[in-house]
Order: structure tokens, then C-alpha cells, then sequence
């Protein structure tokens, strides 16, 4: 998930949000706004939507300090983490690179539950000390926002730790169950199986709620289920990729034999005589052998069809100064971090100055196949 705006580094990490996150938070200032008017239907509109948009900006510094807690126990044991990005179901800390101790992993899981635990207790006890009683309506405008972040602080920490992987709780599941087979594989394995398996009673409880009460609620449940399972799955097959890369370097992946293709020919000579006839996707523009750039599919789409006869390749192409270029020695799965960041399917390979190849996400999926055929995991 891509950070699509961003808003502040704090401790080295980039706070971010993901556009989806725009729709959640306008939904939840309307849920705010009726739920204040719900409980104070003397106080003025403008107090309505001026305390809900307050609390709702409230929630999400309460969320990015929970992420924040992953992500500082993540750097104190050494694992790089640069970015934090909120989207519409929640937050993500983009922790690049897995831990290789259970207790790390524990630690990593765990903070974040505790950190929202700990906010909605402090938030309760403050409107306590303020003048809220236990289970009434908050009489004040302060006290309202005080109560309803306090509870949907304990709420959020609550459900986190539901097991299933990606969820904290999943994470926590899959600590101890490592700790006791000392087997990172095995239990990445039953974790991820568990949350598919949480997801799907997600489902099912959502549908009977749905047909049962009528209840949109149901529906929601049924979502939430939806999006574990996905992520269960998805996430187990990153780990298992990223344990199959291991210690495999860009060198040994990427291809040698780039095509080369004259810098003056026109797009649509480079069309009918290279991009069709030969099925590869992607080519090096040269000058007398000179690399000055790579165009693929997506660089001649950007130029209108009527103008292939009148464009030169070179016009076209995405220079290689433009280009972030990887060298053969780097590790594979950081010039697939690098692709998925930059959003390009193929990474020019220099080395010493000259190209020595390309990297294309093709060729990795590829060697994955091969590994998992073999039934090799590293
Ligand atoms: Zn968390």
C-alpha cells in the first residue's frame, strides 16, 4: 500500500495516508455527528459537526500512535521501517523486512493492542476524573469525545488481537506458536490457516446477522471477514516468497539478453518489428550501443496511435537517468521493493557505469515457480 499523501516524519518514520482512507473518515465524522445528536439532541449542529470532526482527527492520531508503537519496537530490534500508512481499514506499518525471532515478533504483534488498551483506559479515566459516570451519556461536549475515543481505543485493541494473521493477534498467534515449534515456515502456515479460518466465521456470522435482524451491521462483519481472508492468504504468500528469495541477489534473476533497439526507428517501425514480433515487453534504446533508456508497453501507450509514424523511439522512452537503476549485488527482494514503490515492472541493472541488464518482475515470479516446483522453500 502506497502512501498517496503525506504528512509528517516522527522518530524517522513517514506518516502517510492511502486515498481509501478519505471515504472511512468521512463516514465515521457522519457516524460521530449522529451519535452526538443522538445523545444530545439539544446541542446545536454546529457543536455536532465541529465536535465530531474533532474527535474524528483525534481517532486517527490515536491510530497513527498505535502504528507508531509497532513501528519503534520494530526499529529497536533492528528492523528498518520507514513508512506508516493509513488506509481505509486500518493502519499498516511497513516493516521491510521480516523478524527472525519469535520474541521479536511477540513484542512487535503485541505493542500495538497494548498502546490503544492503554490510550482508551487513560481517555475513560480523564472523563472519570472529569465528572462521567460509568455507562451514562456524557454531559459535555469534552466529556463526549473523551468517552467515545476511550471506547473505541479499548475496541480497536480488542479487535487486533482477534488471531488472525495480518491482525496483531496474528502476529502474537504466530510468535508462540514459533516459539514452540522453532519453525518460522510451520507456523506462518497455521497462523495465516487460522485467520482465513477467522475470516470465514466473519462471514458466515455477518450473513446469518444480516438475514437474521436485517441488520447492515451483519453486512460490515462479512466485509471485515472478507478483507482477513484476502490478507491471511496474501500475506502468507509474501512470506513465502520473501523466505524463498533469500539470499538470492538481483544478478543471478535478471536477464542479459535485452534487446536492443536503435534510438532514431519509430514507434510504430518498434511496434510492428520488435514489440509484436518478438513477444518480450521490454527493450533498451541505444545510440551506437550507448544505453539511453528502456520503453516497454506502457511508454508507447502514452504516445496517441495516429502519432506512432511521426515519434522516434528516443522521444518515447523512459530515459535511464529517470530510471531508478539497481546493481546485480543487491538482494532481489529489495529491487522488488523498490519496483512495487516506484510502481514499474522492469529495473534497468547497472553495473560500473554500463547496463549489464534488466530485472523484470516476470523473471522473479518465474524463478519462484521453478523453486515451488521443486519444493524448495529457499
Ligand atoms: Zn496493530
Amino acid at each position: 500500500m502506497r502512501a498517496q499523501i503525506k504528512l509528517v516524519r516522527l522518530f524517522g518514520v513517514e506518516l502517510g495516508l492511502h486515498y481509501s482512507w478519505i471515504i472511512i473518515a468521512v463516514l465515521i465524522v457522519f457516524s460521530l455527528g449522529d451519535h452526538f445528536h443522538i445523545i444530545h439532541p439539544e446541542w446545536t449542529s454546529g457543536l455536532v459537526w465541529g465536535i465530531s470532526i474533532l474527535t474524528g482527527v483525534l481517532f486517527f492520531v490515536f491510530l497513527f500512535a498505535h502504528e507508531l508503537s509497532h513501528a519503534l519496537v520494530a526499529k529497536a530490534s533492528g528492523l528498518p521501517i520507514h513508512k506508516i500508512t493509513l488506509f481505509a481499514l486500518g493502519g499498516m506499518a511497513q516493516i521491510e523486512k521480516e523478524p527472525t525471532r519469535a520474541s521479536t515478533e511477540f513484542w512487535m504483534g503485541i505493542v500495538g493492542p497494548i498502546t490503544s488498551f492503554v490510550i482508551g483506559v487513560v481517555l475513560l479515566g480523564i472523563a472519570v476524573a472529569g465528572g462521567w459516570t460509568w455507562r451514562s451519556e456524557p454531559p459535555t461536549p469534552a466529556l463526549a469525545i473523551l468517552v467515545w475515543l476511550g471506547y473505541i481505543n479499548i475496541l480497536l485493541a480488542v479487535f487486533n488481537m482477534i488471531p488472525g494473521f495480518p491482525l496483531d493477534g496474528g502476529r502474537v498467534l504466530r510468535a508462540i506458536i514459533w516459539g514452540i515449534t522453532k519453525s518460522a515456515d510451520s507456523s506462518t502456515r497455521i497462523a495465516a490457516r487460522i485467520g482465513q479460518l477467522v475470516g470465514l466465521g466473519f462471514i458466515l456470522y455477518g450473513i446469518f446477522e444480516f438475514f437474521q435482524q436485517q441488520a447492515f451491521g451483519g453486512l460490515w462483519l462479512a466485509f471485515i471477514g472478507w478483507f482477513l481472508m484476502n490478507a491471511a492468504g496474501a500475506s502468507y504468500m509474501q512470506l513465502k516468497a520473501s523466505n524463498a528469495l533469500e539470499g538470492v541477489k538481483v544478478g543471478q534473476v535478471m536477464s542479459q539478453e535485452c534487446q536492443p533497439v536503435a534510438a532514431h526507428i519509430s514507434l510504430q517501425d518498434f511496434v510492428d518489428n520488435f514489440l509484436l514480433r518478438t513477444g518480450r515487453r521490454c527493450f533498451i534504446v541505444a545510440d551506437n550501443g550507448r544505453p539511453l533508456g528502456l520503453i516497454t508497453p506502457a511508454e508507447v501507450r502514452q504516445v496517441p496511435r495516429d502519432d506512432w509514424n511521426v515519434t522516434s523511439v528516443q522521444a518515447a522512452m523512459k530515459p535511464l537517468e529517470r530510471i531508478h537503476s539497481v546493481t546485480p549485488e543487491m538482494p532481489v527482494m529489495n529491487a522488488m521493493e523498490i519496483m512495487a514503490r516506484e510502481d514499474v515492472n522492469q529495473l534497468p541493472v547497472v553495473s560500473d557505469g554500463h547496463l549489464a541488464g534488466v530485472l523484470s518482475r516476470a523473471h522473479v515470479l518465474e524463478l519462484l515457480r521453478a523453486k515451488s516446483e521443486l519444493g524448495q522453500n529457499r
